[in-house]
């Protein structure tokens, strides 16, 4: 299993991984597969399957720049119904009608083989694989993009 995460590690490296918007889509692709559950109708597999299909596409895509618009676009829109507060990742809140809002930082231990880098951007803390130099990191909570050698 180690051998495939160091492999996962370096296949995604320069390839624009997980976001906001990907985030949201799993979202709603878990709730269309929840709701096909009561409701089999092809169509809903459908929506699932090209949901996926989005996700899977955008994680790997090395046009990372487009991807970053379409995230973007999708927090301002997130930002207009969720108050228009919060346009940053910095007071996400797992729980979601959770009273206090952003939750306590817990003190992570970082995975074998990797470091604890924390955004500079979002304060979101990230494990980067150790070794390879230095390398451009993009935070998978806000999607921005730093340097840092490991
Ligand atoms: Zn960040």
């Amino acid at each position: 299993m180690n051998g495939f995460r160091k492999w996962f590690a370096r296949y995604m490296i320069g390839r624009y991984g997980n976001d906001e918007l990907n985030r949201f889509l799993l979202i709603v692709s878990a709730i269309l597969i929840v709701i096909g559950i009561f409701v089999p109708r092809h169509i809903l597999n459908l929506a699932v399957v090209i949901l996926l299909i989005i996700v899977y596409c955008r994680m790997f895509s090395r046009n990372i720049g487009k991807r970053q618009q379409e995230n973007m676009k999708y927090m301002v829109l997130k930002a207009r119904f969720t108050g228009g507060r919060g346009s940053s990742a910095a007071g996400r809140n797992y729980g979601s009608t959770g009273a206090g809002g952003a939750r306590p930082r817990r003190k992570q231990k970082p995975a074998p083989g990797k470091r604890i880098f924390i955004c500079p951007n979002c304060k979101g803390s990230l494990q980067v694989p150790v070794g390879a130099g230095r390398i451009r990191i993009r935070c998978p909570h806000c999607g921005s993009e730093f340097e840092e050698t490991v």
